[in-house]
């Protein structure tokens, strides 16, 4: 983009042009690189309208920004780069509920919480960094979400700046459909009759049309958004106390078959959580020598099934996998062993030596009773590829994150990327999953929507997209692709990021 105009007299201060903090919002902890043009970087909420009227009057592309630990390249853009991670204004009340700024960070929230006897369930492994305005435009989820929900589950209220600038507060109580412009866009959306979304228990890929015709709340249809419909200014944010007690099985896996039966048990035993851990993940972790994992038949991997409750529900859930699995509910070894996998995607990319671990086919779900035949597909198509990755995560929801480890030094690694990413988005849709069952589509996964998603769906996405961004200001790309755009433009561009989060488990380095 040529140099953006000149920002108005009260926007200064909180434009810039500056190339040191342009390039400062350029990457991501995904793959994605692009300088924008130019960052905001305002305080409050007026702020933020300014600076989106201003974009809207000049027609100057827009990308709201919290953390930048956003996978898929939603946090980055060439136009303006607006990052909200000043207004990180926190205040827990007396009912619970926590009235979070955008940039609130999610652990600062929830140990606020935590000093009430309190927690903020839908905590994602990137709590340390992400923010809520991030968490609520991914919808994000955590491992807990197996039994408590995503971050929209969890939110009772959002104040937000619509693309022409003028602000909204939104309440779950207040039937909001009956306004504009949400009423004409429900009523939109009835018409078109959708035919029922895939069959998964976890999916932000597109728009939450189908639950926003259910509920008719916005709020719903904002969550997972992707800063592409409205910027989120200001949240309130349910707690719940903290479960008395908790316990952890890490269970082997000894094939893959077995997953649909070993994850159906952890629900109907009410597991609060239900984590995978891949063979790959085991071996470069060097989990395979810890004495704990060593007992285990871990030749497909392990499962780390968590319950929390009372006493007796914990006991319970645990005495169910006493012959296949080893079981603690003392805190110090249930932090160890969740330590391990909230460690995983930092501890990949240390592992990874002279190949980097590069999320562009990382957050794919399928019904859980596909998931061997998911497991196996991937691992064809990688290995058709000559690809090491890692595979882990949410199991229990039939979702799992895939890092391949990509050598950069190959010259045709980008067409071994591609290559792989077209065979998965197949397979995906062909055992009638989503792209993304928490990160998002971002620009990597917007192109393949029109391959998961019905017509009319798509028609929907447009017609969401129409009524709420009618310019296309609110960063362009992202969920709807671009006619012509290269889904891995400014892939691996940039420094990798996430080596600098330290690991936790031992690196291969
Ligand atoms: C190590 C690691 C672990 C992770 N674990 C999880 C996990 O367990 N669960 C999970 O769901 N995700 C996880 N993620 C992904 C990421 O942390 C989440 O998507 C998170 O919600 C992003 O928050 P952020 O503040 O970093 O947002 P960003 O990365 O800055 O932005 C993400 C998206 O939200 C939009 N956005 C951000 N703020 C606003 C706003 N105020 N208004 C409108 N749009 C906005 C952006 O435009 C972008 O599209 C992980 C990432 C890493 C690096």
């Amino acid at each position: 983009m040529d140099r953006p105009p000149s920002p108005p007299p009260e926007l200064t201060g909180v434009v810039s042009t500056d190339p040191d903090a342009r390039r400062s919002v350029a990457g991501s902890r995904g793959p994605i690189w692009m300088v924008p043009a130019a960052v905001a970087r305002p305080r409050h909420i007026d702020e933020v309208a300014a600076v989106v009227a201003w974009c809207a009057a000049e027609g100057l592309p827009l990308t709201p920004r919290g953390a930048g630990t956003g996978m898929p390249g939603g946090n980055v853009g060439r136009g303006l780069v607006l990052d909200l991670t000043a207004m990180d204004g926190l205040e827990l009340r007396a009912d619970g509920a926590m009235v979070a700024g955008a940039g609130a960070v999610a652990a600062t929230a929830d140990a606020l919480a935590r000093e009430r006897s309190r927690h903020f369930p839908a905590l994602p492994s990137s709590a340390p960094w992400c923010t809520f305005g991030g968490m609520i435009s991914t919808d994000a989820a955590g491992a807990r979400t197996f039994s408590y929900g995503p971050t929209h589950r969890w939110t009772d209220a959002l104040r937000v700046v619509m693309s022409d600038g003028s602000i909204q507060t939104l309440r779950r109580e207040a039937a909001p459909a009956d306004s504009a412009p949400w009423a004409g866009l429900h009523a939109t959306l009835r018409s078109l009759e959708l035919p029922a979304p895939p069959a998964v228990r976890k999916n932000v890929s597109g728009y939450a049309v189908d639950r926003f015709l259910a509920t008719g709340d916005p709020i719903d249809l904002i969550a997972g958004s992707e800063g592409t419909l409205v910027v989120v200014a200001e949240g309130t944010f349910r707690t719940e106390p903290l479960p008395e007690s908790q316990g952890v099985a890490l269970v082997g896996v000894p094939e893959l078959d077995a997953l649909p039966e070993l994850t159906a048990r952890a629900e109907s035993s009410g597991a609060s959580a239900c984590e995978y851990f891949g063979r790959r993940l085991l071996e470069l972790g060097r989990l395979l020598d810890d004495p704990r994992v060593s007992r285990l038949d871990v030749r497909a991997g392990a499962l780390l099934v968590e319950y929390a409750g009372s006493p007796e529900h914990v006991a319970a859930g645990l005495a169910l996998w006493d012959d296949e699995a080893i079981t603690a509910s003392d805190p110090e070894t249930v932090g160890e062993i969740w330590g391990l996998r909230h460690a995983a995607s930092p501890s990949i990319a240390h592992a990874a030596g002279d190949r980097r671990s590069i999320q562009f086919i990382e957050d794919a779900a399928v019904p859980r009773s596909a998931l061997p035949a998911y497991l196996r597909g991937v691992q064809a198509a990688l290995d058709r590829h000559g690809v090491d990755a890692v595979l882990f995560g949410h199991a229990g929801d039939g979702h799992l994150h895939i890092n391949p480890l990509i050598d950069l030094r190959l010259p045709e690694w980008k067409e071994t990327v591609r290559g792989v990413m077209e065979e998965v988005i197949d397979l995906v849709a062909e055992l009638g999953g989503t792209l993304s069952g928490e990160h998002g589509d971002g620009r990597i996964r917007a192109g393949g929507l029109a391959r998961i998603w019905s017509a009319p769906h798509c028609r929907a996405f447009r017609a969401v997209k129409a009524a709420l961004d009618p310019q296309g200001l609110l960063n362009p790309g992202v969920v709807l692709g671009e006619q012509a755009a290269d889904p891995l433009e400014g892939l691996a561009e940039g420094p990798d990021l996430q080596r600098l989060v330290k690991p936790i488990l031992p690196s291969t380095d």
